[in-house]
């Protein structure tokens, strides 16, 4: 879904909107999940920070929310990068002037059976997923901390509670990001800050795009029966799960009043897991 011509602010702040000045993160926004989420925000009202390792994607999905930049920053990060984490992080602390909302959702998937798994790929897959999620949370903390307010949200999948063959390092950190989630909430509450993980079934992304002939080579089967009887098969209905599911989760769980929900995972999948 994209800004109309009326939402697509220009600098005129918007008068209304549940996230209404509210400034929030979104890491791996300029594609896919994070980009949807970076547009029903600035729908909402937030103002929204781009943080990507395409920095021209960033910069053209905060060009596309407001072309003058006053309600959109493009930032250049690699979430695996600690100096270009805390440089970015204080970059959109300093135009914005706060951090109220981090969505830490940078991914790559990698498919290999584990016997064949090579170590690089292992370590490379767990340091944007886990030490991207630990890098930006350390950050996002220092700031909402000293405000006394914030939510965290990392975008976890199905694979943070079920396994799936060729994906070892995905399962493992998207598991793991459970863990986290789960010690922020903790550590958090006493500063106001909650931390949530949102677990979302398969969505047509160019991350899932890649995946389809990658899986059929690997499992020998044809690319519709990889979406028919690998991706969609425990669903309820055969159906994907979009890009604006996961932005309305996302603005739920930004948009909670209270402490009442945190450490949580909510799934949304169509079914195909349910807990
Ligand atoms: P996508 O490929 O469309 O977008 C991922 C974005 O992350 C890209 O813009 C990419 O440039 C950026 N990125 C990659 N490595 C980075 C790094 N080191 N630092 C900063 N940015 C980086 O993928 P997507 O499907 O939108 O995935 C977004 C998140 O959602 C991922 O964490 C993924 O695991 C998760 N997820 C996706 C699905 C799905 O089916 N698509 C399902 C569940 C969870």
């Amino acid at each position: 879904m994209t800004l109309n011509d009326q939402e697509r602010s220009s600098g005129r702040p918007p008068r209304h909107g549940r996230l209404l000045d509210q400034v929030v993160v979104i890491t791996g926004g300029a594609s896919g999940i994070g980009k949807e989420i970076a547009l029903a925000f600035a729908r909402e009202g937030a103002k929204v920070a781009i943080a990507d390792l395409n920095e021209q994607a960033a910069q053209a999905t905060a060009a596309e929310i407001d072309s003058s930049f006053q309600r959109a920053l493009g930032v250049a990060m690699n979430v695996a990068s600690e100096t270009e984490v805390d440089a970015g992080m204080a970059r959109v602390v300093e135009t914005f002037g706060r951090l109220d909302i981090l969505i830490s959702n940078a991914g790559v998937q990698i498919v290999a059976p584990v016997v064949d798994l090579k170590f690089e790929d292992w370590k490379k897959l767990l340091a944007i997923h886990l030490d991207g999620a630990f890098l930006t949370t350390r950050a996002a903390l220092r700031q909402m901390n000293a405000q006394k307010r914030g939510s965290i949200i990392y975008m976890g999948s199905v694979h943070s509670k079920e396994a799936s063959a060729l994906k070892a390092p995905y399962v493992t950190a998207k598991h793991g990001l459970i863990g986290l989630a789960k010690v922020v909430a903790k550590e958090g509450a006493a500063h106001g800050v909650r931390a949530n993980v949102i677990c979302p079934g398969y969505v047509r992304t160019p991350l899932v795009e890649k995946q389809i002939p990658e899986q059929a080579r690997e499992l020998g089967i044809s690319e519709a029966d990889v979406v028919k009887t690998v991706m969609l098969k425990e669903t309820i209905d055969g159906e994907f799960t979009t890009t604006e599911d996961v932005a309305e989760v996302a603005v739920f769980l930004a948009t909670f009043p209270s402490l009442a929900l945190t450490g949580q995972s909510v799934v949304v999948s169509h079914g195909w897991f349910m807990q």
